[in-house]
């Protein structure tokens, strides 16, 4: 199963670009074939972004992800190439991340916590000595 979109199709929003998922890179909707050569162009594949669960600790919890997809944790951030994934819920496309509970519990607590901290981690120089250090960004 490939996320695709297809181009002649509008969305919801009456924007190009209707969103689908399938084996064949036909759009159920308007049933273009993007093997032909004519209208290829029009079905595109879409990037899948996995969702990466925040870590089980009372601290870090929502600042930091596990660093595994969390439809599969074989797919890890540190030895996979060209694998995309978020910590928050709306910009996870993965329907097997999405079925999972820690995807669904964090995606209700959106309601209650709005939009999830980024940390971003700023690199100061160092006043002596020429080296330099990391420390996390202020919190907001
Ligand atoms: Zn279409
Ligand atoms: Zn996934």
């Amino acid at each position: 199963m490939k996320l695709l979109r297809c181009y002649a199709c509008p969305n919801e929003k009456g924007i190009p670009g209707f969103d689908f998922a399938a084996d064949d890179r036909v759009c159920p909707n308007c049933k273009i074939d993007g093997k032909n050569p004519r209208f290829e162009q029009f079905i595109v594949t879409r990037e899948v972004v996995h969702f990466d669960a925040p870590v089980d600790h009372p601290v870090l919890k929502y600042e930091m992800g596990v660093g595994f997809a969390a439809c599969n944790d074989k797919i890890s951030i540190a030895t996979s190439n060209n694998v995309r994934f978020s910590g928050d819920p709306r910009a996870v496309n993965c329907p097997h991340c999405r079925e999972t509970d820690v995807y669904k519990k964090v995606e209700a607590e959106l309601d209650t916590r709005g939009v999830i901290p980024e940390r971003d981690t700023v690199v100061k120089s160092a006043t002596t000595g020429g080296g330099i250090k990391f420390a996390p960004s202020e919190e907001k």
